[in-house]
């Protein structure tokens, strides 16, 4: 890869594709940006550089633009805009690569028909994922594209920790746990060792905490479990998702409301968890701003079940050298670290209250020093680690 060389990072969602530039061999991060509103509203374009500098903004106030407008108006915003680059590669971060996934690949037609089949494993998302793969195919055919998976890391987990308790037929239908938010946890366990280590072999417990959140169990940097499984929707409270729930409910919502599907998956993933226990917000610094005790409530059952879930993935791990905390409220959020913590104490927890209290930028460890489980901070960086794989997916071409 030569220095004026890049490679474009993608992250498409149902109304939104974030990019990221990353500049040469040495992957410096350049530019980002987001074209966001598809499909409803006005649709918007905007990029900035490293410096926060805007170097690209257009809206469409007639009529909103859909994926396939999108990314052809990005890639004429990449061929005039990029100042000499020369785009090698694009890698997307795609949410679903069921089984057969367990690392990065090239994408083409025959690896995106493998893809489209498992549409029904993650509708919400996966066909977004794949809606801008498809546009550069047409586009730009000359550009290699390398599909990213969040469910890639956790293909690895032992079999008891992907397993649900049903009967083969259906376990053989692809109804397993799959975990997500596996490109975050790379990412994490990768960094992790530079700044200590003996982190390398350790058993650690990272928590992502997003508006989607989840917690995965790595021993020695691989996946032995974590709290998502079939579906996003499951493990821990998230913004409006409700996390892990009796299946029992379900059938009651049904069976005794006359719920019929669509009610039922718009309640689970779109009017639960903290906006849902609170009635007030999904965004955890407003309930942090609220003296209102639902408020109080929806954060302590956060802070709760993340305690159980802690236990929970210790026990899968045999022990608990170290806990990260990344993603929005991971990396932001003083109290809810210092709660956590606090509850963590009989696995040997012991938090720097200042350190903690300083709120570090980048990364950080903010345990005391006799602490006999390390807690650090971990900026989430998966467009990093996606073009980290799309980078060595080009050398190994
Ligand atoms: P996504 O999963 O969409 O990428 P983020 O990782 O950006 O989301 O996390 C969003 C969450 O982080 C929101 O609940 C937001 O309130 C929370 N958050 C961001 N900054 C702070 C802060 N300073 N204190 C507490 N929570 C914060």
């Amino acid at each position: 890869m030569a220095p004026n060389d890049c490679i474009i990072v993608i992250n498409a969602g149902s109304s939104s594709i974030k990019f990221s530039l990353f500049d040469g061999p040495s992957l410096r991060p350049a530019l980002r940006g987001k074209i966001e509103n598809l499909y409803a509203g006005v649709t918007r374009f905007i990029a900035r550089d490293e410096q926060g500098r805007t170097v690209g903004e257009q809206s469409w106030a007639d009529a909103p633009i859909d994926h396939q407008a999108g990314m052809g108006f990005l890639i004429d915003f990449a061929r005039t805009h990029l100042d000499g680059r020369r785009v090698v590669a694009v890698g997307h971060r795609i949410v679903h690569g069921g089984i057969d996934y367990s690392g990065p690949r090239l994408l083409d037609e025959h690896v995106v028909a493998q893809l489209d089949k498992l549409v029904p494993l993650a509708p919400l998302h996966l066909p977004h994922n794949l809606a801008p793969v498809r546009s550069m195919m047409a586009l730009a055919p000359e550009v290699p594209q390398v599909g990213c998976f969040d469910t890639a890391v956790h293909v690895g987990q032992p079999p008891e920790a992907q397993a649900f308790a049903l009967p083969a037929r259906i376990t053989e239908l692809g109804v397993r746990r799959y975990g997500f938010h596996g490109l975050s946890y790379e990412y994490i366990a990768s960094r992790l060792p530079r700044a200590d280590a003996g982190l390398a072999t350790a058993k650690v417990v990272a928590a992502h905490l997003g508006n989607g959140a989840s917690m995965c169990a790595m021993s020695a940097g691989r996946s032995v479990a974590s709290t998502m499984g079939f579906t996003a929707v499951d493990g821990l409270p998230m913004g409006t998702r409700c996390g892990a729930l009796d299946p029992g409910v379900v059938l009651y919502l049904i069976e005794e409301l006359g719920m019929d599907v669509a009610a039922v998956q718009k309640l689970l993933y779109q009017e639960s968890g903290l906006l849902g226990v609170s009635g007030i917000s999904a965004d955890m610094r407003t309930l942090e701003a609220s003296e209102d005790p639902r408020a109080r409530a929806a954060i302590a059952l956060m802070v709760y079940r993340i305690g159980r879930e802690l236990g929970s993935l210790a026990a899968a791990l045999g022990g608990l050298d170290a806990l990260v905390f990344s993603g929005g409220i991971g990396e932001n959020s003083v109290a809810l670290r210092a709660a956590v913590c606090r509850d963590a104490a009989w696995l040997g927890v012991e938090l720097d209250a200042a350190g903690n209290d300083a709120n570090p930028r980048g990364v950080a460890r903010i345990s005391a020093a006799g602490s006999k489980v390390a807690v650090w901070v971990v900026p989430a960086n998966e467009e990093l680690m996606i073009a980290r794989h799309t980078l060595a997916m080009l050398e190994d071409a």
